[in-house]
C-alpha cells in the first residue's frame, strides 16, 4: 500500500517536473517570438512625394522622407562605396552622361527576402541593396 503511495507520489512529481519544463519553454518561446516582432522594424507603406522624394512609414509609426539623390549617393553596393572612397580630382572636368542630366527617379523598389529593399534608379543603376536598419538612418523624420 505504502509502496504503490509512493510510486504515485513518484509518478505525479515526475510529471509535474516534464510539465513544468515543457511550460517554461513555451513561454520561452512566447518570449522570443514577441520579443523578435517588436524589434523588427519594417516598411509599412511607400508613397512618393513630388518626383524628387519618397516617404516610408515605418510599423512603429514612425515616418521618414527620403531625397531621391540622397538615397542615390548613399548607394551600398561596393562599386558606389568605393567611388565616395576615391573622389574625383575637383580640378578636372567630368563629362556627364545623358541618364546623369535628366532628373533622377526611382524607377522601382522591390523588397530582398524580409531584411532589405532594392533601388532601381533612372540613371540605370540598381544593384544597391540597402538593409531596413540602413534605410531607417537614412531620411529624415517627418512629423506623424
Ligand atoms: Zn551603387
Amino acid at each position: 500500500m505504502t509502496k504503490s503511495l509512493a510510486e504515485a507520489l513518484l509518478k505525479i512529481l515526475f510529471l509535474w517536473c516534464v510539465l513544468a519544463f515543457e511550460t517554461s519553454s513555451f513561454f520561452l518561446q512566447i518570449s522570443r517570438m514577441t520579443n523578435a516582432s517588436s524589434f523588427e522594424l519594417f516598411p509599412s507603406k511607400i508613397s512618393r512625394h513630388g518626383n524628387d522624394q519618397i516617404e516610408i512609414e515605418w510599423s512603429d509609426a514612425h515616418k521618414r522622407m527620403y531625397g531621391i539623390r540622397q538615397l542615390r549617393d548613399a548607394c551600398p553596393c561596393a562599386t558606389c562605396r568605393e567611388l565616395r572612397m576615391s573622389p574625383r580630382p575637383t580640378n578636372l572636368l567630368t563629362i556627364l552622361k545623358a541618364e546623369e542630366i535628366a532628373p533622377l527617379l526611382i524607377v522601382g523598389m522591390n523588397p530582398v527576402g524580409r531584411y532589405a529593399y532594392s533601388i532601381e534608379f533612372s540613371d540605370g543603376h540598381s544593384s544597391g541593396i540597402y538593409t531596413l536598419d540602413y534605410l531607417r538612418e537614412l531620411g529624415r523624420e517627418t512629423p506623424v
